[in-house]
């Protein structure tokens, strides 16, 4: 159920229905709007009518049920587009559009190094890099693990760019977050609830990959699994699909852009490196990303594609990428967003 606060109220009548709510044994979600206070009581659907009588406290304008299945990530519960706080100062979701770049795994130092201070210096704004890697084969190179965050973190330290990477296991997840501004939820592991409950009480925010067999409600449960466990930032990413196309690794869903952007309020990034599987197709994939609408892109750079030890025949060289946010920034225009630095 939505509690719609009235307009100009004081706090405290929102604080007595967050009580009323909780008493009732739902878990009360307030969004602060420009202009009101809503509460969204979310728990068991059954018995949910119970929460009616909240109509006649003071302060609320009216209570109002969520139609959709996903509840926090709906725009029902919040119309407005959500910025979400990636590092300090640094906001995925308004006008400017976030680049995050870097090699699929992290390899040695200066690979790392190297890959940040260039995607760096053609106007990425997050690194990334993978020190657990899920991997389809098991005799496939996983990851350094520990010794690979250690090394974003120089990365980071040199370069001051805040750090992506991927959690696997929920075992792994206090560990990552010792280290990582942002944890990533691959493709893979979507569905992977354990996780999703452990990240959603973490205070960092999380990048959550489509399962390439899931459905846009699917994903969007997904991503109410995080918010329910209190963490509001989370990021969705489209990174294609399995479909019965094999000319590209995956079918890049672009239209899963405007249909996320009409049902929730969370950001939207475009992987086109795993939706495509090859450099030719990833810089126009990423113009038509940004036309589509979507508020960031996760590309895969490395500085010797032929030597990666992971996803080279997707990674673009440093020139190339930097060339193609050169280009992206005009799309970026046209698309009503800004690209600094590019
Ligand atoms: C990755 O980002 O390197 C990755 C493994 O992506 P996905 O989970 O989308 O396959
Ligand atoms: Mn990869």
């Amino acid at each position: 159920m939505i509690i719609v606060m009235k307009q100009k109220i004081s706090k405290e009548l929102t604080e007595a229905v967050e009580a009323r709510v909780r008493e009732l044994g739902y878990e009360p979600h307030v969004i602060h709007g420009e202009k009101r206070d809503v509460v969204g009581a979310v728990g068991d659907e059954r018995g949910k009518m119970v929460l009616q009588s909240i109509e006649s406290m003071s302060g609320v304008e009216k209570v109002v049920p969520i139609l959709k299945p996903y509840k926090l990530a709906s725009l029902e519960v919040c119309p407005e587009p959500s910025k979400v706080e990636l590092a300090p100062g640094l906001f995925i979701g308004g006008e400017e559009l976030i680049v995050m770049a870097g090699p699929c795994a992290v390899e040695n130092e200066e690979q790392i190094i190297e890959t940040a201070k260039a995607v760096k210096l053609a106007g990425a704004k997050v690194l990334r890099g993978g020190a657990f890697k899920p991997r389809t084969s098991p005799y496939s190179f996983q990851g350094l693990e520990e010794e690979g965050l250690k090394l974003l973190c120089k990365a980071r330290e040199i370069t001051g760019l805040p750090i992506i990477t991927e959690v696997v296991n929920p075992r792994d997840v206090e560990l990552v977050a010792q280290y990582a501004d942002i944890l990533q939820v691959g493709a893979r592991n979507m569905q992977n609830f354990a996780l999703l409950k452990m990240l959603g009480k973490l205070d960092k925010p999380i990048l959550l990959k489509r399962g390439m067999s899931a459905t846009i409600q699917e994903f969007l449960m997904s991503a109410e699994y995080i918010l329910a466990e209190g963490n509001r930032r989370v990021v969705l990413c489209e990174r294609g699909i399995r479909t019965f196309e094999t000319a590209t690794r995956n079918t890049l869903d672009l239209s899963a852009v405007p249909v996320l952007k009409g049902q929730t309020h969370l950001p939207v990034v475009i992987d086109p490196s795993h939706a495509t599987g090859h450099v030719s197709l990833v810089p126009s994939m990423s113009y038509a990303s940004v036309a589509a609408g979507c508020d960031g892109l996760i590309i895969e750079v490395h500085p010797d594609p032929e030597k990666a030890a992971s996803d080279g025949p997707q990674s673009l060289r440093p020139e190339a990428f930097a060339d193609m946010m050169k280009k992206l920034k005009a799309f970026a225009e046209v698309a009503d967003r800004t690209l600094p630095n590019a």
